[in-house]
């Protein structure tokens, strides 16, 4: 018998309508309970209301599992959900020239903190949350039964790096470092096992390949380039030179693979360890021009109190970035924090265009694709916001 936990009366709409988190701060838990504990959602009238999965360190207690009558959590409910992802992957994918994507996306695949990438063949999982430790084994041979897959990588659980379960391959063999992916034919250098998050962002496959087909003839500037995804998609665009700029030396080192891989000299263009907005001043102060410049940050706001602060970083880039593109040139803006919505950043873009008194005209706004689905009744699991424009 799984403990019983009262979900308190304002609380229950929000969990009947399918919102996957529960606070702590809002509950009144049974003492001793284990992070990875299944516990019975009930109302205070005591009719069952779902399962959840308890951790016992993060502010969300709870994570809900299921709420519909007789589902029950357990291996046989992980099954489901997992078959249930990868038939909505295998219809909404198109796969031919595309071998890495997201198999689990969390809340948006109704297993709340786990998420799995398919990188060539190789299944990368990383949790959001150490109360699924208990239940990793289930998990792992749940992933390997639907997908007939026999590698799976652990990354870790996000934010607990060095006090909980190290990563390490959970079965099968680890993939080689780096591993080479296929996004829409373009061939992706990937380090599951150094790269942030699962290896790399599969998020921006679609405005990857966008990039691509607007980069023909254009000097282009990829600021926050991570391993060079839109670089290279510009690159093979038939993008005159890209410069890539990011902190972080191994991810320009995977940037300048990326083009060895696909045949394209890396010579021809230029790969920068610096920082973007450091960057971007001696860029302004030389008078370098770009007809693209994409900027697509790490997220400035983790928390909602840190939105303010993070406004006021997206201005300062987008005027900066403004600063360094032709007339006529276009400007991609990017932000992975669900705490600044699409409204907020193209507010960003307003401010920093009104400072320079800069025309912008918006020619296509894009979310995520559909491997990383976002439940109406979760809009926190709306993060990622790419807005296209051109500068008068
Ligand atoms: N556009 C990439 C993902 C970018 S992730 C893609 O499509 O794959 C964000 C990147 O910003 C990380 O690689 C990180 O190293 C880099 N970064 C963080 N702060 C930075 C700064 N101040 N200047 C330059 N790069 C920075």
């Amino acid at each position: 018998m799984s403990a019983r936990v009262v979900v308190p009366k304002r609380l229950v709409p929000h969990v009947l309508a399918g919102h996957p988190w529960l606070y702590g701060d809002g509950l009144s838990l049974p003492a001793g309970l284990a992070s990875g504990e299944l516990v019975a959602l009930v109302d205070r009238d005591g009719r069952k209301l779902g399962h959840a999965l308890h951790d016992a360190r993060s502010p969300i207690a709870l994570r809900v599992l299921t709420t519909r009558a007789g589902e029950r959590p357990g291996p046989a409910l992980w099954l489901s959900r997992i078959r249930d992802a990868l038939t909505l992957r295998r219809e909404t994918l198109d796969l031919r020239d595309t071998d890495a994507f997201r198999l689990l996306h969390g809340e948006g695949d109704r297993l709340p903190g786990v998420c799995v990438d398919h990188y060539a063949g190789h299944l990368v999982l990383k949790l959001d949350t150490e109360a699924w430790l208990p239940h990793l084994e289930d998990l792992a041979d749940a992933l390997l039964e639907v997908t007939g897959r026999r590698d799976l990588y652990y990354k870790g659980v996000t934010g607990r790096r060095g006090e909980s379960r190290e990563p390490g391959p959970l079965r099968g063999a680890a993939p080689p470092d780096p591993l080479l992916v296929r996004e829409y034919g373009v061939t992706l250098p990937v380090s599951i096992q150094r790269g942030q998050k699962t290896g790399t962002f599969l998020d921006q496959r679609e405005s990857r390949a966008r990039v691509g087909a607007l980069a023909r003839d254009r000097e282009v500037l990829n600021l926050f380039s991570y391993t060079g995804g839109f670089s290279i998609a510009a690159a093979l665009g038939g993008a005159r030179r890209v410069t890539s700029v990011d902190v972080a030396a191994p991810a320009i080192e995977l940037a300048r693979a990326a083009f060895v891989a696909n045949d394209v000299d890396p010579q021809a263009h230029a790969f920068l360890v610096a920082d973007a907005f450091d960057h971007l001043e001696v860029a302004a102060a030389e008078r370098r021009l770009h007809d693209l410049v994409i900027c697509d940050p790490p997220s400035f706001a983790h928390r909602a109190d840190a939105v303010p602060k993070a406004i006021s970083a997206y201005t300062r880039l987008h005027a900066a970035a403004l600063k360094v593109t032709r007339p006529g040139g276009l400007l991609v803006a990017c932000s992975c924090s669900s705490h600044v919505g699409e409204a907020a950043l193209l507010d960003t873009l307003r401010e920093a265009a009104r400072k320079l008194r800069r025309g912008l005209r918006v020619l296509e706004l894009r979310g995520q694709p559909v491997d990383h689905p976002w439940s109406l009744a979760f809009p926190e699991g709306r993060y990622l916001q790419f807005i296209l424009c051109v500068v008068d």
